[in-house]
């Protein structure tokens, strides 16, 4: 145990993920009223970029300013320190999210009532199983008429791949909502629709007291005491380990909007969610109770002013205590340094600060020497694993337009790209460059950044690509084998590893059936 010990069992670092509208903003913005880190509904903006904003970039960019505020918002709530980071909605960035959910400990996923599981938190919910994220779910908009409970839980289930506990349990919806049954502390909270707020909260243990009909219809009554009873009969009991193993995940139902059901889901997320937990790097696992203070970079923020080229490196802290102007070793680089104004988010402010603890997110200002999944320490050599990159889905050359900033073009893509705003794959035939992204958003970002940050301007052309496969083998020589056969579609990524360009589905089950001693991988990391 360590002096430490105290700082770092208080912090929740999580993130809130969703579908687009399904209420995220709303929910965080409840969340941090509850912690008092604002005191007006209407202080969190979304920073969602919005379909109809994809090629006004000055929307764009402001919008890209407002993410930066919101990026991490911390505050205190119980005793407890808690840090939300933010992810953007929109699918375009979803490498974005998923490079965000290295970060975090734990995650709240909310789905919307009447539309269930979407495409979006599938894909989310896939990172938080391949990291073994706990995950706690709210099922919001109860105050509109949507699915049955018992449907959208099965669904979960099936289409999240999670067993699924609820804690809390709706009496009706929409018109009809009258609130939840909170089974995790045995009371009946009644919403009043007008009000907007938890009016009363009654404790009734036993839920086939009288008193409930009092509270509810006979029918409401009636229903809940057999829901209850199903609930109990079908679903597990609460297991906490369960939880942390990401095996189990509590579901609660509420509406973000009315503030109603946020608390209880507040109240059961301090108590039962993970502090900071231990970090897989290459050569060990690091504990955040290790004195000695290690951290990565899972997030780069650049100013898109041209006259300052500046970024924010942000650095989720693993273990131990981060101090200003300390020395620290940037291991990519192999060079010490200092950071003279690191800066913490409490609430929606940045502020300088002197210390920071594991768990922590910090924000350091940079001049370029960062890249996404860099590793800080106090010295040790180590190497924190970060996200692996998915295939892209979409490809296309990137063309110098201007032979005379030829150089400042090359700089731009290594940049932009060491900050993860699309992937780069350097055909090892021709020499031309790919830039592989999910959404065709990235590729009008590239353009316009490469041009007001670096004076650099490029063209796409087209290229038919199916998938990057990143590939390995135990057998050498039927490696190269398949390397020269395969001469044209031969990549390296930004990290120099094999990358394999099928240009169709076709193609690549043949690549698979000739070469069986070859393992293709649809992301950059594997066991
Ligand atoms: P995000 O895209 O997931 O961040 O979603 P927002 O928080 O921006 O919410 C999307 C829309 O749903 C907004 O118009 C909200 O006012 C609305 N909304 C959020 N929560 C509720 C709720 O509990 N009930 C109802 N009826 N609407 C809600």
């Amino acid at each position: 145990m360590n002096e430490y010990k105290d700082e770092i069992d208080k912090r929740r670092t999580f993130a809130i993920i969703s579908h687009p509208d399904a209420g995220k903003t709303t929910l965080t913005e409840k969340l941090l009223l509850f912690g008092g880190a604002i005191h007006v509904a209407g202080a969190v903006k979304s920073n969602k970029i919005k379909k109809t904003a994809t090629s006004d970039w000055m929307e764009i960019e402001k919008q890209r300013g407002i993410s930066v505020a919101t990026s991490v918002m911390g505050f205190e709530y119980q005793g407890h320190k808690i840090n939300i980071l933010d992810t953007p909605g929109h699918q375009d960035f979803a490498e974005d999210t998923f490079r965000t959910l290295t970060a975090v400990d734990s995650v709240i996923i909310v789905i919307d009532g009447a539309k269930g599981v979407e495409a979006q938190t599938r894909r989310l919910m896939e990172v938080c199983r391949m990291r073994k994220t706990p995950v706690m779910v709210f099922i919001n908009k109860m105050d509109r008429e949507g699915r049955d409970p018992f449907d959208l839980l099965d669904e979960i289930e099936a289409e999240l791949q999670v067993r699924v506990r609820p804690l809390s349990w709706p009496i009706d919806m929409g018109q009809r909502f009258r609130g939840v049954y909170n089974i995790h502390e045995g009371a009946l909270n009644l919403f009043t629709p007008d009000k907007q707020r938890v009016t009363e909260t009654v404790t009734l243990t036993d839920i086939h007291s009288s008193e409930l009909k009092t509270h509810v219809t006979s029918e409401q009554a009636e229903k809940l005491r057999t829901d209850l009873e199903l609930v109990d009969g079908v679903y597990p009991t609460f297991n906490r380990d369960e939880y942390l193993a990401g095996d189990l995940a509590p579901v609660f139902f509420g509406s973000a909007l009315n503030n109603f059901g946020v608390q209880e889901l507040l109240n059961c997320f301090v108590e039962t969610a993970p502090s900071p937990r231990p970090v897989q790097a290459e050569e060990r696992e690091v504990s955040p109770y290790e004195p000695a203070f290690t951290g990565f970079v899972f997030k780069i923020h650049a100013n898109m002013d041209p006259n300052h080229r500046s970024c924010i490196a942000f650095v989720k802290i693993c273990s131990g205590r981060f101090e200003r102007n300390a020395n620290y070793r940037h291991i990519r680089l192999g060079k010490t340094m200092k950071f003279s104004s690191p800066t913490a988010f409490m609430a929606q402010k940045k502020e300088t600060v002197e210390e920071a603890f594991a768990g922590d997110i910090i924000g350091l200002p940079d001049t370029g020497n960062f890249r996404i999944g860099d590793t800080l320490t106090a010295g040790e050599e180590l190497h924190f694993r970060g996200l692996p990159s998915f295939s892209p889905e979409l490809f296309k050359y990137i063309e110098n337009e201007d032979p005379m900033k030829t150089k400042q073009l090359a700089k731009g893509i290594d940049q932009l790209m060491g900050e993860g705003v699309a992937q780069l794959f350097v055909n090892q035939f021709n020499g031309r460059k790919i830039i592989g992204t999910v959404g065709q958003l990235q590729f009008e970002v590239i353009q316009y950044r490469l041009l007001h940050e670096y004076s650099a301007a490029c063209r796409w052309e087209p290229i038919n690509l199916y998938k990057a496969c990143w590939i390995e083998s135990d057998d050498a020589t039927e490696l190269e084998n398949f390397k020269r056969r395969k001469a044209q579609y031969m990549a390296k990524d930004l990290a120099g590893r094999d990358v394999y360009l099928a240009d169709s589905s076709y193609v690549l089950t043949m690549a698979q059936q000739d070469f069986p001693k070859i393992r293709f991988h649809f992301t950059s990391e594997f066991e």
